[in-house]
């Protein structure tokens, strides 16, 4: 088959679109033929150079496609099926795994992490991986939504449990996890303040839902929040900037409010001055992706219509350099994605 595989660590120049063997289906597999695959700044990373990946590999966390062949002791799935791929690995026997909590799991991954993702042709995964899809849905929205809704609907409701009526900071609404954060705190009737880069991404920021928004180059976020808040602060911050947003992040929050994050794509240093984090009794938390039961709750918000894919531009999948290069400028609004 053909695949994006990188042989070193670098820049986009590492990937090469190259012959290579296809997957060995297990008996308890099923093998997708891949249609549409969306970027996340975890390919950037993950092609930078992050521990534990091994080489070469096929990066790719966000799959959608088609059943092409069930391994032996699969019977509930039909070849041809339309499916998305939960972008999760986990080894479904320990204690974590089996009381639902499959991202604390010792041998969690994501696709195209430490284990081959789905910038190929052909993928194959267990079964539990593997869920079918509506038909009104396109194989680039489809790709367009597990991880990032995935992402934001673990680091709003089973982190920061949201609310009606709270208040929530969305930094990056143009970011695939920002855009689904909108819909999901608007979902729970919260009101959305969304922050952007450009008037362009704050109207699209609007047209999702965001109540407010604040040009995070020309405004100075916290001073925004105060006006908007009658100097109270939001309840919550959603974060995933990093270091570039940190300090007015916390500054952002309420007394008592809590900010959570997922990541840190400008820089991995934040600094906290403890007496604002005892005295105002703040709470910080961190989140990494989400578990199966929280998998299928956010999928069937979007399948039901109530939470939208936002796909940004595809390429064919020969060309992910170049959608590496277009991702890491920050010039999208939602999803990048590859098509096979
Ligand atoms: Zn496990």
């Amino acid at each position: 088959m053909k695949a994006i595989r990188f042989h070193e660590h670098g820049g986009p120049e590492v990937l090469r679109y190259e012959d290579v063997p296809d997957p060995i289906l297990r008996k308890d597999q099923v093998l997708i033929r891949v249609k549409a695959v969306a970027l996340n700044h975890l390919d950037l990373f993950v092609r930078q150079g992050v521990p534990g990946v091994p080489l070469p590999q096929i990066p790719g966390s966000d799959i959608s496609g088609d059943v092409a062949e069930v391994g032996e002791y699969i019977t509930d799935i039909k070849l041809g099926t339309r499916v998305l791929l939960a972008p999760m690995s986990f080894c479904g026997v320990c204690e974590k795994c089996v009381s639902g909590q499959q991202n604390f799991c010792p041998h969690f991954s994501v696709l195209g992490y430490r284990v081959p993702g789905g910038d190929a042709e052909l993928i194959a995964v267990p079964r539990v991986n593997v869920l079918p899809i509506p038909d009104e849905l396109t194989y680039d929205e489809a790709a367009s939504v597990p991880l990032v809704f995935l992402t934001a609907w673990h680091m709003l409701v089973g982190r920061a449990r949201i609310q009606p009526g709270q208040s929530i900071l969305i930094l990056g609404a143009s970011s695939g996890v920002g855009s689904a954060a909108i819909q999901i705190a608007k979902l729970f009737n919260c009101r959305v303040i969304a922050t952007a880069g450009s008037e362009w991404k704050l109207d699209r920021a609007r047209e999702l839902g965001a109540d407010f928004t604040i040009d995070h180059y020309k405004q100075k976020i916290s001073d925004e929040v105060k006006k908007i808040t009658s100097k109270q602060g939001v309840d919550v911050v959603f974060e995933h900037v990093g270091q570039a947003t940190w300090s007015e992040s916390i500054r952002s929050l309420r007394a008592g409010g809590t900010l959570v994050t997922c990541g840190a794509t400008t820089g991995f240093e934040g600094s906290i001055d403890l007496r604002v984090l005892f005295a105002r009794q703040l709470s910080l938390l961190g989140s990494f992706m989400g578990n199966m039961g929280e998998f299928h709750e956010v999928m069937n918000h979007v399948f039901a219509g109530r939470l939208k894919p936002v796909v940004d531009k595809s390429f064919p999948l020969r060309d992910a350099a170049a959608a590496h290069e277009y991702l890491a400028k920050s010039s999208m609004f939602g999803k990048v994605i590859l098509n096979p």
